[in-house]
C-alpha cells in the first residue's frame, strides 16, 4: 500500500467536509490501510482522509502507545477537564501552538468491516481524536487557537517555504479562515 504526499494548508480539500461512508468495499480498506501507511511514515499521531486527498470520513491514529483507525468517527467529552498543550498538523509543517481540547473522551465509530467500536481515551489520543474528527468536519487547529496564536501561527505560515505554491491556487483560504472556533 503506498504511501502518499499530504495535502498542505491552502489546499481546499482540507477545508471541505468530507463525506460519510456508507458502503463497507475495498475504497475504505485501502484509504485505512494508504493512511496508516502514511502516518506511519510521517511519524505522525494521526491522519485524516482529506489529507491524503479523500473525501471519506476516515481517520487513523498511531500515538500514546495505540494504533488504529475510526470509520464515521463522533466523539464525547468525559468530564470537562480540557488542556491547553502545543498541538501541531502535518498539513501545517513547523506550526505547532497551545490548543485548547478535552482532556478525556469517549469515541465511536466503525471499523474497517462496517461493525460499530467505541473507546476511551485520553493525553495525546484524545487530542488526536478531537484533531482528526476536525479534519472530517473541513476544520483546521488554526480554527481553535486564541485570536492572537491564530495571527502569530498565520504569520509562520505566509513566511513557510513550502506554503508559496499553496498560496497561489488557493487564492483567498488565508481571507476565509473560519472565525475562532470554541471547542465543542
Ligand atoms: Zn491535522
Amino acid at each position: 500500500m503506498p504511501v502518499h504526499p499530504v495535502r498542505l494548508f491552502g489546499d481546499p480539500v482540507l477545508r471541505t467536509p468530507t463525506d460519510p461512508v456508507t458502503s463497507f468495499d475495498d475504497r475504505v480498506a485501502r484509504a485505512v490501510a494508504d493512511l496508516m501507511d502514511t502516518v506511519r511514515h510521517e511519524d505522525g499521531a494521526g491522519l485524516a482522509a482529506p489529507q491524503i486527498g479523500l473525501s471519506m470520513r476516515v481517520f487513523v491514529y498511531s500515538c500514546g502507545g495505540r494504533e488504529g483507525h475510526l470509520v464515521n468517527p463522533e466523539w464525547e467529552p468525559l468530564g470537562d477537564e480540557k488542556t491547553y498543550v502545543n498541538e501541531g498538523c502535518l498539513s501545517i509543517p513547523g506550526v505547532s501552538e497551545p490548543t485548547e481540547r478535552f482532556a478525556r473522551v469517549r469515541a465511536r465509530g466503525q471499523d474497517v468491516n462496517g461493525d460499530r467500536v467505541s473507546f476511551e481515551a485520553e493525553g495525546i489520543l484524545a487530542r488526536a481524536v478531537q484533531h482528526e474528527t476536525d479534519h472530517l468536519d473541513g476544520v483546521l487547529f488554526l480554527q481553535r487557537l486564541t485570536p492572537d496564536l491564530r495571527k502569530a501561527a498565520m504569520a509562520q505560515i505566509r513566511t513557510s517555504t513550502w506554503f508559496g505554491g499553496a498560496a497561489i491556487s488557493a487564492g483567498a483560504v488565508l481571507d476565509r479562515l473560519a472565525e475562532p472556533m470554541e471547542v465543542k
